[in-house]
């Protein structure tokens, strides 16, 4: 299959013909193979997006029309979710029954912002004048670059993709280049629902080439990225020569601080879900322990007990409790950072490995604990999105807030107490765009998500997640005109 780029309302192979074979992080197979786009496949799609926008066939749809469009989109996923599954367990190699909960969030996604589409058309404001009238009205920005990761494919991409259309967009999207078929399945469903012509565009393909120049391209006004901090960093520049709208979503360094008062054994429960779920691919991943002192020693002794136990398998492996990491060149990447931690005095307490011979074929990393970690070290200041839980100890309750504020990142956090007074205060003095008080990971697509500091710039979901795609306009009206007299008329 490689008439896999959507451009325009029709499936395309790359105009250089290049092609890309997808392989399932578990065992290597191959899954599919798809077209890998190029610069030239780019401009055409930003064409196809602009010519779409001039002619205001989506921009004008009512709101209701295009509420019911998402509506229908996420009906269609509803009815297909068990296809989309498995193409994004083959993709990522993560278990299918985590793969479908993942789709389940991308119909909450398309729901949420059906709703949102019917919903705001602005407000009035009181001029203090009756001759006055003055609105605020909601626009689209016009052509919108999405680019995407690997991790959770199709959920970032329908953090965005469901936004941007709902508020009268064009856009064209880049997932990442080794997790590709739940988008086109996606495009599938608009292209079979009748979303007109060059209103979503899909282009594969690299993010050197296909991201970069979605990035720097003078026609696109918006590039939302969800990514690694050097990637957003180099997007913001290239964005920066045409002052585009911009929204990152970059990675995170998360704190999970358990004082002595909190729920052992939920707060033990939860720390492995933190640390390890999806492998710890996950932005938000609570990596970082911070424990108190009172409590540190027998609480670890089990979590480590707990990760030694934790089986993983391929994505159709009932016994698996979790998948692979996405690569080989991830899997590098995650040995060396904790083999930096060991040699700067970080202590090996599980894991580290890679895995037993039945893993060998698939690029599985054991759930590994690293205890006696310092502030400083590059184990806690870098993420390493992998299995990894680092541990450090604290004493008091502004040396746990101090340690967990102590990242150049913040994303999320959270906090087990069973102080109602100290969750707050905490909740409160953390630098982190979501904090869990007793529970880690659950979000709302009706809550805002983003990061403080380098987790980002502006917010998905909510709100704020409709607004990334909005222009606000003020109309101020006169309907009496009248004279100034500011400067005098010459006789
Ligand atoms: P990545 O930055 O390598 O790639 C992300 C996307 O950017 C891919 O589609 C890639 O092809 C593209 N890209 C690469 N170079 C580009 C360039 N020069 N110009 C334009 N696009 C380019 O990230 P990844 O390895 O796919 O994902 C892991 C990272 O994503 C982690 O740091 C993680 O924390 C972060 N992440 C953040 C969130 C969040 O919500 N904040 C969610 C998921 C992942």
């Amino acid at each position: 299959m490689s008439n896999t780029l959507y451009i325009d309302g029709r499936w395309e192979s790359a105009q250089l013909g290049e092609t890309k074979e997808i392989r399932c992080p578990a065992d290597g197979t191959v899954v599919g193979t798809v077209a890998t786009g190029g610069v030239q496949d780019v401009d055409v799609a930003i064409d196809a997006a602009k010519n779409a926008f001039s002619s205001r066939v989506w921009s004008d749809a009512s709101g209701e029309d295009r509420g019911e469009f998402l509506d229908r989109v996420a009906r269609t996923l509803e009815d297909r979710l068990d296809e989309f599954a498995k193409a994004e367990a083959l993709d990522t190699g993560k278990r299918f029954v985590e793969a479908q909960i993942d789709i389940k969030d991308v119909v909450a996604c398309f729901k949420y912002f059906a709703r949102s589409a019917r919903g705001d058309a602005g407000r009035v404001i009181d001029a203090g004048d009756p001759r006055v009238l003055s609105r605020v009205v909601y626009e689209p920005v016009g052509v919108c670059a999405l680019i995407t990761p690997w991790n959770f494919p199709l959920l970032q991409a329908a953090w965005k993709v469901a936004p941007c259309l709902a508020a009268g967009n064009s856009l064209i999207l880049k997932p990442a280049e080794i997790t590709p078929h739940t988008a086109i399945l996606l495009f599938d469903v608009f292209d079979q629902l009748g979303l007109p012509e060059g209103v979503a565009n899909l282009v594969l393909g690299a993010g050197s080439t296909v991201g970069a120049r979605m990035s720097e391209h003078p026609d696109v006004d918006l590039v939302s990225f969800t990514g690694g901090l050097p990637t957003g960093q180099r997007i913001a520049a290239a964005a920066a020569k045409t002052v585009k709208k911009l929204a990152l979503e970059l990675g995170g360094k998360n704190p999970n601080v358990i004082f002595a008062d909190a729920d052992r054994e939920a707060a033990l429960d939860n720390a492995l879900n933190a640390g390890f779920m999806d492998s710890g691919q996950v932005c938000s991943a609570g990596t970082r322990l911070i424990i108190e002192e009172s409590i540190a020693e027998e609480f670890v002794n089990e979590l480590v007990e707990r990760a030694q136990q934790i089986r993983m398998g391929g994505p159709f492996d009932p016994a698996a409790e979790t998948g692979p990491l996405v690569s080989a060149e991830h899997r590098d990447s995650v040995s060396e950072y904790v083999r930096r931690g060991l040699a700067e005095g970080a202590r090996l307490r599980c894991g580290g490995g890679w895995g037993r011979e039945e893993h060998s074929s698939g690029f599985f990393f054991e759930p590994t604990i690293l205890d006696q970690c310092q502030r400083g070290m590059s184990v806690v200041t870098d993420e390493s999105f992998g299995p990894v839980i680092t541990v450090e100890t604290f004493g008091t309750e502004q040396e746990a807030l101090d340690i967990a504020n102590d990242t150049d990142f913040g994303l999320a956090g959270a906090v087990w107490t069973s102080d109602q007074g100290k969750a707050h205060r905490m909740s409160r003095l953390l630098r982190h765009g979501t904090i869990w008080i007793n529970d880690y990971h659950p979000y709302l697509p009706q809550a805002e998500w983003g990061g403080f500091k380098r987790s980002g710039i502006g917010r998905e979901l909510g709100h704020s997640g409709l607004d990334e795609y909005r222009e606000a306009k003020h109309i101020y009206q006169n309907t009496e005109p009248t004279v100034t007299g500011w400067f005098s008329k010459s006789s």
